[in-house]
């Protein structure tokens, strides 16, 4: 009998999620993490009172009614409404793409209006295709102009776009945007799911509450101590990166990464709003998030004379930068494919989570991947 029934390798949301349903199933767990605090991506750090969000913003979304209402049993949520702007050379839009949008581009003001000038736009972008010959769109700028038109590509998507991956847009592929939703309604609500919001309090309190009753080691490095770690548990549930797992034996994953430069503010209130996105190529930062919105509603929101923004920049990753997106192409997942058939051979590990499945996880999906996990008997 080993002292443990499961080691788990990373404190973040999938290691904390199964540790919880462990722990209801009466399993004991031990839970490592090589960084000095739990929580994983979605760990906040308090900054003059307001919950920073250090590895980026991070807005609980989901349709799942089963699921929010557990969450809100151990840390109630509060309304929170992700509803982004966009900043382009001083002129602020609402997004997602809505009539609020469509508004302030054209001084439309009903859906009618609006379809005529998105018509037109995507038109204007046919025929220029049909006169060069060409039936389908050869790269991104073209597919975004037949999507959306000119006005919204260049104002809205084309210096973000080139920003976040470092590349013209007509240098990048056209299916990287497959749709661009449009909304013919003035709402400013980004996701269309039924729930979102922040933990009141912030995402620590929820990280706390799915690891109560575990044992926690931080500063831990699974490959520092691994022979000793694997003696003491039956099983071990791994959500590190899988290449580093088998030592690179078919070599790197590679992935995408933000710089986040975070500043303390002598003012109450910066740009009113969570999220800015700055849409012009010229800025050389994508966003701008201010922490405190997530929390602070109304008035509230002068009552703490500081704030908190991060800038977030797109920067290109090399190996010991934090791994934040993978590269969903060809060379990336036929190694993330050959790594995935030694996991899945082994018969005493459980690999979880977004690097050790190399796949980019909302938290809900996190959280219900790491629930549906058989618990040994
Ligand atoms: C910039 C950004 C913004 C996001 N915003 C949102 C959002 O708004 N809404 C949303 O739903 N989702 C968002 N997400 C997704 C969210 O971050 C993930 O769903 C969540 O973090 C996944 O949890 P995880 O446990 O798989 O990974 P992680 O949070 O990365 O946890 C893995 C843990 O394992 C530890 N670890 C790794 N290797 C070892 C080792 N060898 N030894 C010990 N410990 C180890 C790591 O230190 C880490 O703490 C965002 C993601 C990013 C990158």
């Amino acid at each position: 009998m080993k002292q443990y029934d499961y080691l788990i390798v990373g404190a973040g949301l999938f290691g904390a999620s199964f540790a919880w349903r462990a722990r209801q199933a009466g399993k004991t767990c031990l839970v490592i993490d090589r960084r000095e605090h739990a929580g994983g991506n979605i760990y906040c750090e308090e900054i003059e009172s307001i919950h920073v969000h250090r590895y980026g913003a991070h807005i609980f979304h989901t349709n799942n009614e089963q699921l929010w209402r557990f969450v809100n049993s151990l840390v109630p949520f509060n309304r929170y409404t992700n509803s982004p702007l966009a900043n382009y050379r001083g002129e602020l839009y609402n997004l997602p793409f809505n009539m609020n949008t469509f508004h302030q581009m054209w001084r439309v003001c009903t859906p009618a209006e609006a379809l005529v000038k998105l018509e037109e736009q995507r038109a204007a972008a046919r025929r220029r295709l049909a006169e060069q010959g060409v039936d389908e769109p050869r790269n991104l700028e073209e597919q975004a102009l037949l999507l959306i038109g000119r006005d919204i590509y260049e104002k809205l998507i084309k210096g973000y776009t080139e920003k976040q991956w470092g590349r013209d847009c007509t240098e990048l592929p056209a299916f990287i945007i497959r749709r661009l939703p449009v909304r013919m309604v003035f709402d400013n609500n980004y996701f269309n799911d039924a729930f979102q919001g922040i933990p009141i309090g912030g995402y620590n309190l929820l990280v706390d509450k799915l690891l109560e009753g575990c044992e926690v080691r931080l500063g831990v490095d699974y490959f520092t101590h691994r022979t000793e770690l694997d003696n003491l548990a039956e099983k071990i549930v791994y959500t590190g990166e899988i290449d580093r797992f088998y030592d690179y034996r078919f070599g790197r994953l590679q992935w995408r990464t933000v710089r986040f430069d975070t500043e303390v503010m002598s003012m109450s209130n910066y740009q009113g709003n969570a999220v800015v996105n700055y849409t012009e190529r010229d800025v050389p930062y994508t966003r701008i998030i201010e922490h405190k919105h997530f929390e602070c509603f109304g008035a509230d929101v002068d009552k703490n004379p500081h704030t908190v923004i991060s800038r977030e920049y797109s920067t290109e990753w090399q190996p010991g930068m934090e791994p934040y997106y993978p590269v969903n192409d060809e060379y990336n997942q036929d190694i993330a494919d050959r790594y995935k058939q030694l996991a899945d051979q082994e018969t005493n590990i459980i690999f979880g989570g977004r690097l050790a499945e190399y796949k980019y996880y909302d938290m809900a999906p996190t959280m219900e991947k790491a629930f549906s996990i058989k618990i040994g008997g």
